[in-house]
């Protein structure tokens, strides 16, 4: 249990030097929530978890400073409320990869990146430059289908 903690502390401190930010706790905190969930996690819920230790600004900042650096990125659930997800390795700073589908749940809003399902490759009319591409399914998670 110990051993793992540490294991994954390690990465992190990694992923932040990697990305030129300096480690501290709050940084470390905030990806071991985000990672802590298999669905994204919004600003509020991290709010609830972390807002003892890590005030409202220094979160904002965190999360800011994160998707910029291409650590994690941004959906919108339902309620066009922001959730973070972890990026894959090979989003840089300013530039994200994540060329993946994201799967909302239409009854818990819970938000999953479907690293496995890519997005397709569309052609845009002339004179439009595409900068990015998102698609979001919508239905029900595997926790709300047990539950109806
Ligand atoms: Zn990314
Ligand atoms: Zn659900
Ligand atoms: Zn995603």
């Amino acid at each position: 249990m110990t051993n793992e903690k540490t294991e994954k502390n390690k990465d992190f401190t990694e992923l932040l030097r990697e990305n030129g930010l300096k480690v501290t706790s709050p940084r470390l905190r905030v990806l071991e929530e985000i990672t802590h969930k298999e669905a994204a996690i919004s600003q509020p819920d991290l709010e609830k978890i972390v807002g003892k230790d890590i005030d409202r600004v220094t979160l904002y900042r965190i999360l800011s400073s994160f998707e910029e650096k291409g650590i994690v990125h941004k959906i919108f659930d339902l309620n066009g409320t922001a959730t973070y997800a972890m990026c894959s390795s090979n989003c840089t700073e300013n530039h994200h990869h994540d060329q993946h589908v994201h799967f909302i749940c239409s009854i818990c809003n819970s938000v999953y990146c479907l690293n496995e399902v890519s997005l397709p490759k569309i052609t845009l009319p002339p004179h439009f430059a595409l900068h990015s591409l998102a698609i979001n399914a919508v239905g029900l998670c595997a926790n709300c289908q047990k539950e109806n």
